[in-house]
């Protein structure tokens, strides 16, 4: 976060990033907030299959990632769920029907920014797979992986290795 060195509101070389959320300025008032971003992650579960998203773009690409995203203002975390789904996926599900199962933190880096985020990890189970109809282009491919094939390796966030690990015990 060092790059940012110029205060938007003075324009003095002063910035000072303090290595944990906050810019200020030496020569004036301005202070920046950069605080954790919550974020949603939805392990969709038929059976003892899991599925994931190949990623179409940095950071991760060509790896797995949950369905799932940023949380947008104003919005529950069941909405982001909902909405992410159906922005990703085609999918259209009424925010109730998904289950919180825990968090855990994550870094999500984009264009040498660190994003801090708070993961909300649902689950969203069903009776039947279904055909995915790919909506994004952050997205190459919708693939079913049964439980005791999944590489976690290949999976794309930490948070989410971490998250699975213990889920899938
Ligand atoms: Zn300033």
């Amino acid at each position: 976060m060092e790059n940012l060195r110029f205060c938007p509101q003075c324009g003095h070389e002063k910035l000072l990033w303090n290595n944990i959320t906050k810019w200020s300025c030496g020569n004036c008032d301005f202070i920046l907030y950069h605080n954790t971003a919550a974020a949603v992650a939805v392990i969709i579960k038929c059976k003892d299959e899991i599925f994931f998203t190949v990623r179409n773009q940095e950071p991760g690409l060509g790896k797995w990632d949950l369905s799932g995203g940023f949380t947008d203002p104003e919005e529950s975390s069941e909405e982001t769920c909902s909405r992410e789904l159906y922005e990703e996926l085609g999918l259209t599900i009424n925010p109730e029907e998904f289950k919180y199962l825990g968090s855990q933190p994550n870094i999500y880096p984009y264009k040498n920014i660190d994003y801090n985020t708070l993961d909300l990890f649902y689950l969203y189970e069903v009776e039947e797979k279904f055909e995915i109809q790919l909506e994004e282009s952050e997205i190459s491919d919708g693939i079913w992986v049964k439980n005791p094939d999944i590489d976690f390796d290949k999976i794309a966030f930490e948070s989410q290795k971490r998250f699975l690990k213990q889920f899938l015990l």
